[in-house]
């Protein structure tokens, strides 16, 4: 089969190699779709990133192709999204819900296993999994619903655990109208009562924002951080999404945090801030909390493939036939892909 690996820093190919044989507890998925993640290309671009010669993708949906001799539940046919946390489902975190920061597959500074992320992922015509990580898709378009495993999940759980933040009255702001941002702000319109102000350097991103919730729409420059004070009365925003993190959105987003505010520092640019503890009320002011969540749980995976059922959150996706998976990757890395590219086996 066909698959899009990494096969050096800096360096995917389209390969063929051979299906995945399944164990007994595995189930074989053809894959209908898989999103690009600008996470890819950080991993693309780390130099010294461990699992080459790995088929990237961890935002998989697609079809049952074949059952392990103990899978139950499942029949071949049926679509299923593909949960991106391969915790071990019963340490102590994983009990309680956190599987994100499964104590046992993560520990304190590593992440739980993901497809795309060590484990071949689903930019391929079929990827194995563990019938645990699947979730059903129902009448949910797999290509449509692929995103869902991540720009949505992460963008899920960066909300949820912001909720006391963004009752009615509340600001909210998302740095960023990618893959991410676009899910995130879909889910604060059908879920919250905060005001959405959507701020990104592109155009045709802010045009995406504007039909999927946000109130107020703002194209970065160098007036931004005053134009959001100037919408909160000098106060600031209850809640901050930064799904960029680079050094001038984290520098944007400690600028316009409110007392007692949720700062969501999501993307991964590489971007920072420098933390003293003393009474200064720069670079955050008192009471903020600081977060850098990771993927979502099992119920915010849930939560999430519900909203795209009801009708509540779309992901606005653009295509790509596998064998252009390159092209895929440039346009992302141009900026130019709307919403998220999705590549079609
Ligand atoms: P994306 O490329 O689809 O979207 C990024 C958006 O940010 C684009 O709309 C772009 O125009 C905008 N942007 C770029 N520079 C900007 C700036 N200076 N100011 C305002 N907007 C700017 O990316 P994505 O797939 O949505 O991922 C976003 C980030 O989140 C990446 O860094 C990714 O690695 C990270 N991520 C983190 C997690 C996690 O678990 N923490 C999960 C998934 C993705
Ligand atoms: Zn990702
Ligand atoms: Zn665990």
């Amino acid at each position: 089969m066909q698959a899009l690996q990494l096969v050096a820093p800096g360096t995917i190919e389209v390969r063929d190699v051979p299906v995945p044989a399944i164990a007994p507890d595995e189930v074989l998925v053809r894959v209908a779709g898989a999103g690009l993640c600008h996470s890819d290309l950080h991993i693309l671009h780390t130099p010294d990133w461990p699992a080459l010669n790995v088929t990237l993708g961890h935002e998989t949906a697609g079809h049952v192709a074949a059952l392990g001799a103990n899978v139950s539940g499942f029949a071949e046919g049926d679509p299923v999204l593909v949960y991106l946390v391969w915790a071990c489902g019963v340490c102590r975190q994983c009990v309680a819900g956190r599987d994100n920061v499964c104590a046992t597959t993560g520990g304190r500074l590593g992440l739980p296993p993901g497809p795309g992320l060590g484990p071949d992922g689903g930019m391929a015509e079929y990827i194995k999994v563990n019938q645990r990580f699947l979730e059903p898709l129902g009448d949910l378009d797999p290509v449509r619903a692929a995103p869902l495993a991540d720009a949505g999940l992460t963008s899920m759980h960066a909300i949820n655990g912001a909720r006391h933040r963004l009752d009615p009255g509340a600001t909210a702001v998302v740095i960023g109208v990618g893959g991410l941002g676009h899910v995130g702000l879909q889910i604060l319109a059908a879920t919250t009562g905060a005001r959405l102000i959507a701020v990104d350097t592109s155009e045709q991103k802010l045009e995406i924002a504007r039909g999927h919730g946000a109130d107020l729409v703002i194209k970065t420059d160098a007036d931004t951080a005053q134009r959001i004070l100037d919408e909160t009365s000098g106060y600031g925003a209850d809640a901050v999404f930064d799904f960029v993190g680079v050094q001038p959105t984290v520098d944007l987003a400690t600028q316009v945090i409110a007392p007692d505010g949720a700062l969501r520092l999501v993307g991964l640019g590489g971007g920072g801030f420098p933390y003293r503890a003393d009474a200064a009320t720069a670079p955050l002011p008192w009471g903020v909390d600081v977060r850098r969540p990771y993927a979502g749980t099992r119920s915010d995976q849930r939560q999430v493939i519900d909203l795209a059922k009801q009708g509540k959150v779309s992901v606005d996706v653009t295509t790509y036939p596998l064998a252009d998976g390159p092209r895929a990757f440039a346009d992302l890395e141009a900026g130019t892909v709307p919403g998220r590219a999705v590549l079609v086996p």
